[in-house]
């Protein structure tokens, strides 16, 4: 069995300890895993994630526990810390030197009493029992087994909670070898193990904020958990999950939030109590832009289908040196429409077009994009699929319909006189 020092003083942050056994070679695939005769460092266990730190100077990557012996796995050696080579020549009865990342625990022990005075309050307050914990890297959530809580009873317990932060009373944790001993104090939870029993209670014994078996680190008093924020809550298989920060996280998420939040009160000219009525007035004024624009565009996408059905194929369109090849070809060039636009254009003239069935091929200069569409005999697809590469176009379609994307202009040129003769030849 390991003794675990944290259990002793949950503050100590450094301990010289004895190596018991040496497992792996440092490589890769098996890399060192040490044990200790005592340890600092807290393994995965009640949903909190091991600590981390340095034996030796040698990062640890994982600390885990089986049958009361605590695993320390360390970084394997690479090309970056070979040097540490040099450091890592332990023997079983030599002695190590364990370093704790304390700034990661504190803000473990900060989260998980967060945790137990949230779930306490909740006990206390609506009798809801905390059936699951998670401590996610960005966020931590409890599932509550009563279904529906809503946000105003959510923030009621969340401001209790933090009153009790405030409070800054004990964090105190009792071992009990006794399962009947420790069944006389008011737990939130009834016990699943008969030895080696730790209660932890926040606040009084005889009225605590929380009172349940656990294994995890906790900091001494309650004031210490800084702030807990509640975010969301969900319906979970007929309980609510309760989503929320605490400690460090839930400062740096506020810190976040004020500064997204300051961004925007610039940007609206707006402050905390009228942003999202400007924000709305905003959003009504984009919206009849957005109208006017999309009316105008189908006007000019009515009046360019209107054009090319009156003209094409007429001697006159032809003189004018419009990009018309043949009457087997139409090409059009287009600054302002974008592809979905070119596609409507496509479509009524493919539809529409009487007389022998062109190739229709509508460029987007702004895109470089090329629109190819046909009812005649031309396989658009494969003219894409077989050409547009050898210019660095992109793309693809069907027999009736394809489009292709080109880096330059040069290209999609290159590409259309290609197209062109393809038509000539077909004639
Ligand atoms: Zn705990």
């Amino acid at each position: 069995m390991t003794r675990k020092l944290y259990q002793e003083d949950v503050y100590k942050k450094e301990c010289e300890s004895t190596v018991v056994d040496i497992q792996g070679s440092g490589t890769a695939g098996a890399p060192f895993v040490l044990v200790l005769d005592e340890t600092i460092f807290f393994p995965t266990g009640g949903g909190q994630p091991c600590d981390l730190g340095t034996i030796d100077g040698i990062p640890l990557t994982e600390v885990y526990e089986k049958d009361g012996v605590v695993f320390h796995k360390l970084l394997p050696f690479s090309q970056e810390n070979q040097d540490q080579t040099s450091i890592a020549k332990w023997k079983v009865g030599g002695r190590a030197s364990c370093v704790l990342d304390w700034e990661r625990r504190f803000e473990h022990m900060q989260r998980h009493c967060g945790e137990h005075i949230l779930s306490g309050i909740f006990f206390r307050e609506c009798g809801g029992v905390n059936r699951g914990f998670h401590m996610g890297s960005g966020y931590m959530t409890i599932d509550i087994d009563l279904p529906g809580i809503t946000w105003e009873e959510a923030q009621r317990i969340e401001t209790m909670t933090n009153e009790v932060i405030w409070a800054n009373v004990p964090v105190t944790t009792r071992y009990y070898e006794d399962r009947a001993e420790a069944e006389k104090l008011p737990l939130r939870k009834a016990l699943t193990v008969d030895e080696d029993i730790s209660i932890v209670s926040v606040g009084d014994e005889s009225n605590p904020a929380d009172c349940v078996a656990c294994c995890g680190t906790h900091p001494s008093t309650s004031g210490q958990v800084g702030l807990l924020k509640v975010l969301k809550l969900e319906n979970y298989k007929g309980m609510t999950r309760v989503y929320f920060k605490a400690g460090r996280e839930a400062l740096i998420d506020y810190q976040n939030k004020h500064r997204v939040l300051s961004e925007l009160h610039v940007k609206y000219s707006s402050d905390d109590n009228d942003l999202l009525v400007k924000m709305n007035v905003q959003d009504e004024k984009n919206k009849e832009v957005r109208q006017e624009l999309n009316l105008m565009k189908n006007t000019l996408i009515g009046k360019a289908i209107d054009e090319i059905l009156s003209n094409y194929g007429t001697a006159e369109l032809k003189k004018e040196g419009h990009r018309i090849s043949s009457p087997w070809l139409l090409i059009r060039e287009y600054p302002y429409f974008q592809v979905n636009n070119l596609l409507t254009i496509s479509k009524a003239l493919t539809e529409k077009l009487a007389g022998p069935k062109p190739l229709i091929a509508l460029v987007s200069t702004r895109e470089n994009i090329v629109i190819l569409a046909t009812s005649g005999k031309h396989d658009c697809g494969k003219i894409v699929k077989d050409n547009a590469h050898v210019w660095r176009g992109k793309g693809g379609g069907n027999a009736a319909g394809a489009r292709v994307m080109f880096p330059s202009r040069d290209d999609l040129d290159c590409f259309i006189t290609f197209v062109s003769q393809v038509c000539q030849n077909a004639k």
